[in-house]
């Protein structure tokens, strides 16, 4: 019977979601020579579907960030710049420009192209902050460029009775908090979670989905897939869990508590042909991408 059926699936417990493997970052340079921690867009992990990138700067240092990134162009995808510490300019050949301070985010869709520069707004101090390079389907790969930027007051912090603090880029959290950015190709959600020591935190996430943990600083152990505390799944900083399909995912902070970045999106399973700035579906439609930047069909540089 229907009605039994219902019963059963409504009883059916949750799967949650552990760690399928994790890894560090890798030690590089880009742009005209900033030091940065390539985390996603490695030999060890080149692509999490939706997800082509991910890249870590932190320094005091300003020799290793103050050359920032002078005007380059992207296609056909997009790229979501979310700083901790510090700020960064950015300046496009639409005449767009803006600065992102820290809990603030952009979120850039490239679509067909745009040259843009993106420069510490800062000779000295602390920068610190990720870029998240996120996949467009083939049917927006040529789209209009859009923006969606939001200042710091704009993306909501969840604060929760037990000290947690999470502040939300996108997606939406158990307590209805719902983050500024739309995105109706990937679905995406953005937390950027603080947790006091010894301290659970629980997220819905949609079954399909791909989900990462990165660990900003502290440590977390990630529940068992039945969603019991195992202490074979922890997490330290600077380290990336790439998670196993299910519904939810549990994390429990240690003694130091945790900060860390909790970000899925939909797969768009679609082929990948990238080289450097631009990700098309085909080689053809790279070479395409190529030959429109040197032809000057991105614009004149900003
Ligand atoms: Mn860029």
């Amino acid at each position: 019977m229907t009605t039994t059926n219902k019963i059963n699936d409504n009883l059916t417990p949750l799967q949650h979601r552990t760690v399928m493997h994790q890894l560090p970052g890798m030690p590089t340079s880009d742009g005209a020579g900033v030091k940065l921690t390539r985390i996603i867009g490695t030999r060890h992990l080149d692509t999490l579907d939706p997800f082509l990138m991910l890249d870590c700067f932190e320094s005091d240092d300003a020799d290793d960030y103050v050359a920032g990134f002078p005007t380059h162009p992207h296609r056909g995808f997009e790229t979501v710049t979310y700083l901790l510490n510090g700020r960064m300019r950015h300046k496009d050949n639409a005449g767009n420009e803006g600065v992102i301070e820290p809990g603030g985010v952009q979120w850039m869709s490239a679509g067909r192209g745009i040259l843009h520069s993106e420069m510490p707004e800062q000779e000295e101090g602390l920068l610190k902050g990720f870029q998240l390079w996120v996949n467009l389907p083939a049917s927006a790969k040529m789209s209009e460029p859009n923006y969606q930027e939001f200042p710091p007051e704009s993306t909501p912090l969840e604060r929760r009775d037990n000290g947690t603090e999470i502040r939300v880029i996108a997606g939406e959290t158990s307590e209805g908090t719902v983050g500024p950015v739309i995105n109706n190709y990937t679905y995406p959600t953005y937390l950027d979670v603080t947790l006091p020591a010894n301290t659970s935190f629980e997220q819905a996430l949609a079954s399909e989905h791909n989900a990462f943990i990165y660990v900003v600083e502290g440590e977390l152990q990630v529940r068992d897939a039945e969603g019991n505390v195992s202490k074979n799944n922890t997490v330290r900083a600077k380290n990336l869990a790439v998670l196993t399909k299910g519904d939810t995912v549990t994390v429990d902070s240690a003694n130091d508590g945790a900060r860390f970045l909790l970000i899925a999106g939909q797969p768009l399973n679609e082929p990948v042909a990238r080289m450097g700035p631009f990700v098309m579906n085909t080689e053809a439609e790279l070479h395409q991408a190529v030959n429109d930047f040197h032809n000057g069909k991105f614009g004149q540089p900003a």
